[in-house]
């Protein structure tokens, strides 16, 4: 574990050379860091294949964030978490309370909607129920005044037992609660029920015209969902430099819904991305030990011993090379690294698992972490703005960790990030790399992995057709 060589001062600034990066993929780039400046971000369609203005319009008038394809009635893909109380159309079925709920109901079943003019009272005597069970009611508990506070559309469910006394009483406050009296042999009991939204599943599908985040938003995935989508296929693609128009993805991701209404996202379940002609599929398993990890179609790890670039969504500003213009020498020199230019104080994440050799100043190279994987690999940050807290000299790391921030310390000309790879002792191009993979889906597992995985990629396969079939109509 010796130090850098002790030649020439390390000096690897910034960088010119963009023409190696590819336009389409600067464009991608800056309208990736900067979505706000992306002329499509406008949910003008759904996706790109929409072709008939008539699809567009209606789509652009939904509210519901994604819109394709929901879990349909009879669909054998309609949930993978707690069952949906029933199969519902966010965007169809926003005002439809309670759905199952009602579908069974007791005899003793009455259900009214508040009014203008409407209390308790004339509620209870709409139901027939006598006036002094209001007093009752009241009476049973501080919270039980709760039920006094009457909002305009609020529903009423009351139970009745054979008597025609009230047994039950409950009604939805707001999309996430409901108040209950139960009546015991005590009188009548208060609770309150913070309900959990429902998690289904749901699908996107985007081709790629002018930058990812824009197709991403179209096909209604969320800023959030876009990047995980990139973390999880960021082993094969580079999503800093490689998309080009005409790329596309469908994703298979975790919707969370309350009342009909989608209120949140969770996990991306599958993943598929056609890259320059090639197709990258990614699937979320959790093994037996409890560990989850996304996988290709085949089993095979997405997950390698390095991540190809330490920054999200840089530009690659100079590659590594075997000799160059030095910008601020004015010499030819060896550029041992390859430089992101990103803006300042853009995370910088450790490339793989590791203990940290340095992290402090190194001449030329200003702010910088040293990482030792294993006994082959070694990783290099320079010109760091900061380093992230808990990362010091010693130090272990994770993949993926963030470790420090863009900036200009050292010889630099602009804030960007120096990244050196070695393999025993030796700098490669961290670009060219063939990063090494972790390991595969064990043997007693992949029957329970197919199993998981062969549906959720039926399912992408199905829900792309159907919208193909239906765009061309
Ligand atoms: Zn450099």
């Amino acid at each position: 574990m010796t130090n850098e060589p002790p030649k020439a001062p390390p000096l690897y600034p910034k960088t010119h050379i963009l023409a190696a990066s590819g336009i389409a993929a600067l464009l991608s780039l800056a309208l990736l860091v900067f979505p706000s400046s992306d002329v499509e971000a406008k949910k003008t369609t759904l996706n790109l294949e929409l072709e008939s203005p008539a699809e567009q319009l209606k789509d652009e008038s939904r509210t519901a964030p994604l819109v394709q394809a929901e879990g349909e009635q009879g669909s054998p893909f309609a949930q993978i978490e707690e069952p949906a109380p029933s199969t519902q159309n966010a965007e169809q079925k926003a005002t439809a309370t309670e759905p199952a709920a009602q579908a069974v109901k007791a005899p003793g079943h009455r259900e009214v909607t508040v009014a203008s003019g409407d209390t308790l009272s004339t509620l209870f005597a709409k139901v027939g129920l006598p006036a002094n069970a209001v007093h009752d009611i009241l009476a049973s508990s501080k919270q039980a005044k709760q039920f006094s506070q009457l909002k305009h559309g609020q529903v009423l469910q009351f139970e009745l037992d054979k008597d025609g006394q009230l047994a039950n009483l409950h009604s939805k406050v707001s999309s996430l609660e409901t108040i209950r009296l139960t009546k015991t042999d005590k009188g009548y009991t208060f609770n309150r029920e913070i309900s959990k939204p429902v998690v289904r599943t749901a699908y996107a599908h985007g081709v790629i015209k002018s930058s990812l985040s824009a197709s991403a938003q179209r096909a209604g995935l969320s800023h959030n969902l876009t990047m995980d989508m990139a973390r999880v296929l960021g082993y094969d693609i580079d999503f800093a430099q490689d998309i080009r128009q005409g790329d596309e993805f469908d994703v298979v991701y975790e919707q969370k819904v309350m009342d009909g209404k989608v209120v949140g996202t969770g996990n991306i379940l599958s993943a598929r991305f056609t890259n320059r002609g090639k197709t990258y599929t990614a699937v979320r398993y959790t093994n037996k030990q409890g560990n989850t990890t996304y996988y290709t179609a085949d089993g095979n790890s997405l997950r390698k011993a390095f991540i190809r670039t330490p920054v999200d969504f840089a530009r690659i500003s100079s590659r590594f090379s075997a000799g160059r213009k030095h910008p601020i020498l004015n010499k030819i020199r060896a550029h041992k690294g390859v430089d992101y230019a990103a803006p300042r104080g853009t995370p910088i994440k450790a490339a793989g698992d590791g203990r940290i050799e340095l992290a402090g100043r190194r001449g030329g190279y200003g702010n910088t972490v040293v990482i030792q994987h294993g006994n082959r690999y070694k990783t290099l940050y320079g010109h760091m703005q900061g380093f992230a807290k808990g990362i010091k000299t010693g130090s272990t790391v994770k993949q993926g960790q963030i470790i420090g921030y863009i900036g200009t310390t050292g010889l630099s000309t602009g804030p960007h990030l120096h990244y050196e790879f070695q393999v025993n002792g030796v700098h490669v191009d961290p670009l060219s790399q063939k990063v090494p993979m972790a390991d595969p889906i064990a043997k007693n597992e992949r029957q329970r992995f197919l199993q998981q995985s062969q549906p959720l990629i039926a399912r992408m396969d199905q829900e792309k057709a159907t919208l193909l079939a239906s765009n061309k109509r």
